[in-house]
């Protein structure tokens, strides 16, 4: 069953149900009202009768009792008989004159004349039922007589229950608009919840389905405005991982293919040349071979790496290392591919910095990957006289921490890396506009000076300016126990 007929059902019964509930209720409670109200009604009029009587006797006015009687029996539709009865069981006032004087003999009577308060009874007159209410007339402590009221039970049930008929009429002619606009009411409001839902289905629908682009209108700033909101964000976050992906998949397939293609076309080329061309350039050749075999070995160990250091399995070989000549044989192995480009690289290495334990291989790799990427995005010659990467050192000492690091800073002329990418350039697969590589190389290295506890940052060499950049990083001096 679709939600908004489950929520459509569910709210109409509710709004059924509290309607029917509510209108039962204040037909019941309408109820008591009234059944309490006839009988204060029966208690005054009993009352009334009795300080009457009471006043006749005292002023000893027959007229004015009789009078009363007559009154009473007028205004009050439910009452079939009022009278009073002296103490010797004579009736002296009544609404029916004939029974004035007589005796009162019926059982009903002679039970009423012992009243000492406020005494009812019910009892059958041929088709009607009377309710009998009886109260003595007290003349200072004395009981002077009995008043009695007869009240027909059947027109007061009659009266009570055209006045509740009316009551329902009126209950239903307000509840059923109340329950068609309540409906109404829910089915806008079952709607309008729906309707973000089901977008937001459409949107994972279509998402599923490889459409990364899809957006879904986003109204509202309830929860459900804000699951669309985040919903929008997180299909272009995919998106942009898909663009990540389709860029570094074709990166890979390029950094796979070139030196794959190189590979093969010198070996074709020794085939079909035989011994002479072999002769000729065999071994610029071979060189050329084994410079892609390394190329392609480089590749291969990266994306190993990247997977081993995502997945916590790569582990550190710490030996007490002399940074010194870890760094002189990073400067060595680029000096022939930084001369090709007219760079020079200059080390600036301090003499206080003492050994540290470090995994000397890991932190070759990072050094080699940032002069490789300072020879790669230093043009050629440039600044005139050709372009200059440094590698510098230094001892710091952070006196808060009582902790000594040793700062290591590869500082280049090149083209430099806008300010906007400074902080993502470390993440992986971040490449700064259309550069070829898989934008593994910075993700790597940062991932290794994190396991050795130091730091890895990239800034301007010169602040406010976009040419070169100076990536640091720092390497905590402990000892190897
Ligand atoms: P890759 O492994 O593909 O070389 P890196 O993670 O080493 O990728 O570098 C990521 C990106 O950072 C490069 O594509 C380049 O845009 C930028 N970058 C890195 N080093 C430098 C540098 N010295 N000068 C300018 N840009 C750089």
């Amino acid at each position: 069953m679709k939600l908004k007929t489950k929520f459509s059902i569910f709210s109409g019964l509710l709004i059924i149900l509290v309607a029917f509930s509510i209108s039962a209720l204040l037909i019941f409670v309408e109820e008591k009202y009234l059944t309490n109200e006839t009988k204060q009604k029966q208690l005054s009029s009993i009352n009334n009768l009795a300080r009457v009587a009471k006043d006749s006797i005292i002023r000893e006015d027959d007229l004015m009792i009789l009078n009363y009687i007559n009154t009473i029996r007028k205004t009050e539709g439910s009452i079939s008989y009022a009278m009073v009865v002296n103490n010797e069981s004579k009736i002296i006032a009544h609404t029916d004159p004939l029974l004035l004087r007589t005796a009162v003999e019926d059982p009903i009577g002679i039970k009423a004349q012992t009243c000492k308060d406020v005494f009812m009874q019910t009892y059958k007159k041929g088709n009607e039922e009377i309710i009998d209410v009886a109260s003595p007339v007290m003349v200072g402590n004395k009981k002077s007589g009995v008043v009695r009221v007869g009240f027909s039970k059947t027109i007061i049930d009659n009266t009570l229950k055209n006045t509740l008929d009316t009551i329902r009429k009126h209950i239903i002619v307000v509840t059923i608009p109340v329950v068609i606009l309540g409906l109404l009411g829910a089915l806008i409001f079952v709607h309008t919840m729906t309707k973000p839902i089901k977008a937001l289905a459409q949107g994972s629908k279509l998402i599923a389905e490889g459409k990364l682009d899809t957006k879904i209108k986003t109204k509202g700033k309830d929860e459900l405005g804000l699951l669309a909101e985040q919903f929008n964000i997180m299909a272009v976050k995919l998106n942009e991982l898909d663009e990540l992906k389709r860029d570094f998949v074709s990166c890979v397939t390029h950094d796979l293919r070139s030196p794959l293609s190189a590979i093969e076309s010198y070996v074709n080329d020794m085939l079909e040349g035989g011994l002479k061309e072999f002769e000729r350039n065999g071994i610029e050749n071979l060189n050329i071979i084994r410079n892609n075999a390394v190329r392609l070995s480089r590749l291969i160990d990266n994306l190993l790496d990247a997977a081993k250091l995502e997945s916590g399995r790569i582990e550190l070989d710490l030996k007490l290392t002399n940074i010194h000549s870890v760094i002189n044989d990073v400067a060595k192995l680029f000096a022939l591919y930084a001369e090709d480009k007219k760079i020079t690289i200059k080390s600036k290495l301090s003499e206080l910095i003492p050994g540290i334990v470090i995994d000397g291989d890991k932190i070759r790799q990072v050094l080699a990957n940032l002069v490789s990427n300072s020879i790669k995005f230093t043009p050629s010659g440039v600044p005139p006289g050709g372009g200059t990467i440094t590698i510098a050192d230094e001892l710091i000492t952070d006196t808060e921490k009582n902790q000594r690091f040793v700062q290591i800073s590869v500082t280049d002329t090149g083209i430099g890396i806008p300010a906007e990418n400074l902080d993502e350039i470390f993440s992986k697969f971040t490449k700064v506009s259309n550069t070829k590589g898989t934008g593994l190389g910075l993700f790597i290295s940062s991932n290794i000076i994190e396991l050795h506890g130091g730091k890895i940052w990239v800034e301007s060499p010169v602040p406010g300016s976009t040419k070169g950049s100076k990536f640091t990083f720092t390497l905590p001096v402990k000892s190897n126990k």
